[in-house]
């Protein structure tokens, strides 16, 4: 392993939630309250935490977000990495490579897999050159989500365990993959996870990297307890610890000064978010 993987903050995160097992949540961002919210939760709940952004927040603030977001990690005093979700373009990964973040995720599942393939390996070395992490899809998990190009017209394909092997021979650090996961809502039957499939790659991946869980929206306590018991250490989330937020937001927007506005939103982030991390077992981990 290359000297900086064992000290990247990402990664060490990881690594501690595989070997305790227990789950992190790597929460979706889309403002500075959020971001705030999050570190606040993090540090109430002694929790590690992973703030992620999608293409997007990259798009409209520049790097701005990702700079203050990157600062206020490095002063928390439980370890916070930042990670950049579904990065699909090429342009976009060679714009974040310079922002400060610990990970990224190369994802170039909408193309056919010997140019996922191929493709990945060459961004992964890019990211690396520049001590960033990097995760990526193998199989294709169905749907889309804020700016993340939508799959439906393209079949979902159940990530095998030839292909675990394979994109673990692109020199990624964390995989996600496809069983039955789902980007955006679930329909009316709920999740429906494929565990036996998950079980065969976990295997394959023999601890050589670290599983990541992609659609959790929806998702009841005992269905995630059930994905970290089977092996996940990165837990996705969006809707999980942000949907307080924007009820507050609803109801309560032009009812009361902007200023407390803000802050009980930060509060409803905070709260949502330590109960997901006592859900998923890293609180008190740190
Ligand atoms: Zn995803």
């Amino acid at each position: 392993m290359a000297d900086w993987k064992t000290t990247n903050t990402h990664l060490r995160i990881l690594r501690d939630a595989e070997g305790g097992r227990y789950g992190v949540i790597a929460a979706i961002a889309y403002n500075i309250e959020q971001v705030h919210g999050l570190i606040k939760a993090a540090s109430t709940a002694r929790s590690p935490l992973i703030i992620q952004f999608f293409p997007w927040a990259i798009d409209v603030f520049d790097g701005l977000l990702i700079r203050a977001a990157a600062a206020a990690a490095k002063n928390a005093d439980v370890p916070i990495s930042i990670h950049l979700d579904h990065a699909q373009s090429e342009d976009l990964i060679r714009r974040a490579a310079d922002l400060p973040f610990d990970s990224i995720m190369v994802d170039m599942s909408h193309n056919e897999k010997e140019e996922n393939l191929r493709k990945t390996a060459h961004w992964v070395q890019h990211c690396n050159e520049r001590q960033i992490a990097t995760e990526a899809e193998p199989g294709r998990i169905e749907g889309g989500e804020d700016g993340v190009m939508d799959t439906a017209g393209l079949e979902a394909c159940m990530t095998t365990p030839e292909e675990v092997d394979e994109f673990i021979a692109t020199g990624v650090d964390a995989l996600a993959p496809a069983f039955g996961n789902v980007h955006g809502e679930y329909g009316p039957q709920g999740p429906r996870l494929d565990f036996g499939s998950f079980q065969n790659i976990r295997s394959s991946a023999n601890g050589r990297v670290r599983l990541v869980l992609h659609g959790t929206n929806g998702f009841e306590p005992e269905l995630m307890k059930q994905c970290i018991a089977a092996g996940v250490s990165k837990i996705n989330v969006n809707r999980l610890v942000l949907d307080d937020y924007y009820e507050h937001l609803y109801t309560s927007a032009g009812k009361m000064p902007h200023t407390k506005l803000i802050e009980e939103g930060i509060d409803k982030v905070v709260q949502l978010t330590v109960k997901w991390m006592e859900i998923c077992g890293s609180a008190g981990k740190v």
